[in-house]
């Protein structure tokens, strides 16, 4: 079984590890660039996207990670590692500033999309490929706003797309490590090369 990483700077990273851990995988936290070494994929967890950029300066880990894609290694972004994948960042308001991204996925996400009256909820999501919906938790979530053609889009909620794949990336708006349900982690392992 091929070994997967988990971001391990912020946020909700303890959770994706123990799915991936219950599924069979050998898991190891990344903090620095030589912990991607071996490693097939890679979880960005939800979190405070803001903070994970900061840290990622920190530690020298933009050059490192988009090397990691370019030698084959799949990605999967949740809420903030979502932010963090895509192309483009816009805020929730035109008067947010900019945020650095990797740029590994075609895509434009708006951040805290859903506004304060929305700030989370879970709602059942139909998903393509998955005969029954996925029970899906959002915080302060993302939506993408813009996906390029090649860009398969996987799940919609109301107007905006929020599970999205383009080759070895995976992108999510929700927190599929805070539910039982484990067949998104499924479909990432079925991903690793
Ligand atoms: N709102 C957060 C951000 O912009 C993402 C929230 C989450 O990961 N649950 O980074």
């Amino acid at each position: 079984v091929p070994k997967v990483g988990v971001l391990a700077l912020q946020g909700a990273y303890r959770e994706h590890a123990a799915r991936l851990r219950g599924l069979g995988a050998p898991v190891r936290e990344v903090r620095l660039p030589g912990d991607l070494d071996g490693l097939a994929g890679l979880v960005l967890p939800g979190g405070e996207s803001t903070t994970m950029v900061r840290l990622m300066n920190e530690y020298a880990l933009w050059a490192p990670l988009r090397d990691f894609h370019a030698r084959g290694g799949a990605l999967w972004g949740t809420c903030a590692g979502a932010i963090l994948l895509a192309a483009e960042v816009t805020g929730a308001s035109p008067a947010a500033p900019a945020q650095p991204s990797l740029g590994l996925l075609d895509v434009t996400v708006q951040r805290n999309a859903f506004g304060r009256q929305l700030e989370s909820f879970t709602t059942p999501l139909e998903v393509a490929g998955l005969d029954v919906p996925f029970p899906a938790v959002f915080i302060r979530a993302p939506v993408i706003t813009r996906a390029a053609p090649d860009v398969e889009v996987l799940a919609r909620h109301g107007d905006h797309a929020v599970l999205a794949r383009q080759g070895r990336v995976l992108a999510s708006s929700f927190h599929p490590e805070l539910t039982p349900d484990a067949r998104l982690h499924e479909l990432f392992l079925g991903m690793l090369g």
